[in-house]
């Protein structure tokens, strides 16, 4: 069956600003910083390319069979005007939304501090609240195919979670074991994203099949930081197989690696002025606490091979 995630980008707000008042000497440092820190991450990009695959030729029902999508370099990243965290909305929040197994819960809460090493950003764990039940019609359905219940994901986006997104959020990310669709002409998503509000959601409900621990938790650290990297502005990843590129089944996500690639390394690196060998050093750590030796390893390759950077 074709698997279809849907993301919702709404236009950035492009900010103009007329005024032409001689710089002070603080700011022209503050300049030559940024000027230096771009070119760092330039040279880390450089440093990490032989840990990734460049993307091969799609297959049968991956991605990039049926979305023609441009790179997005990390050049092409900054030209953008991206959605960068501020002052005042530093914070990421995930929100457990629903009933949960034991299994899921602990998921959630590993999930929540990879975010937190993957974007050196603070993340908070929200209290966890349910659904209101029933939910109308235009709310909800039974899959045909699953007989189960569906939630509609602009349900939960602007009824649920633009509400209470905290003042001081960057982004609120729902998870939740039930089963979504985005309308009619999906038969389910793994979830949505309203990058103008700063909220998504996203199911765990289809990331368990035929799966084994290492493998949910997997999954959904891969689901978790790939969408977290949309409400930041990042496209889908085109160049190499990274963790932000786009998937249309399990087996496309299984394949994709838990990090992202020298170009997205650089974007998300640039988004809060983290050194590549800090951010590294933070997910081998993540890793070997939570019994992901092989991934530990590799980050503190990564991390050896930016030391001085
Ligand atoms: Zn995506
Ligand atoms: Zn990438």
């Amino acid at each position: 069956m074709r698997l279809i995630v849907t993301f919702i980008f709404l236009t950035l707000l492009l900010l103009a600003c007329s005024k032409t008042e001689e710089k002070p000497a603080s700011n022209m440092a503050t300049a030559h910083e940024a000027k230096k820190e771009r070119a760092d991450l330039r040279a880390a990009i450089k440093k990490i390319e032989p840990f990734f695959k460049p993307m091969g030729k799609p297959k049968g029902y991956d991605w990039l069979a049926s979305h023609n999508e441009p790179s997005q370099t990390f050049e092409e990243y900054l030209d953008s005007n991206p959605t960068k965290p501020t002052t005042e909305r530093r914070k990421i929040y995930v929100l457990p939304l629903g009933t949960f197994t034991s299994q899921q819960k602990k998921i959630i809460d590993i999930v929540a501090r990879y975010i937190e090493a993957f974007y050196d950003l603070p993340v908070g764990l929200m209290p966890a609240r349910s659904v209101k039940r029933p939910l109308s019609v235009k709310d909800s359905r039974l899959n045909k195919s699953t007989h189960k219940e569906q939630i509609r994901t602009g349900y939960i986006l602007d009824g649920v979670l633009k509400p209470i997104i905290p003042a001081d959020g960057a982004a609120l990310i729902a998870f939740t074991a039930d089963d979504l669709y985005a309308g009619d002409a999906t038969n389910y998503v793994f979830g949505e994203a309203s990058l103008e509000n700063r909220v998504g959601v996203w199911s765990l409900a289809r990331l368990g099949d035929n799966a084994n621990y290492d493998t949910f938790l997997r999954r959904t650290l891969k689901i978790a930081a790939h969408e977290t990297g949309h409400m930041f502005s990042m496209r889908h990843c085109t160049k190499y197989e990274c963790v932000m590129s786009g998937t249309n089944h399990l087996g496309e996500t299984d394949s994709r690696p838990i990090d992202a690639c020298p170009e997205c390394m650089a974007k998300i690196c640039w988004l809060t002025d983290t050194k590549p060998k800090e951010r590294y050093e933070r997910l081998a750590a993540f890793c070997r606490k939570n019994g992901m030796a092989k991934e530990a390893e590799e980050f503190d390759r990564k991390a050896a091979a930016v030391k001085n950077i």
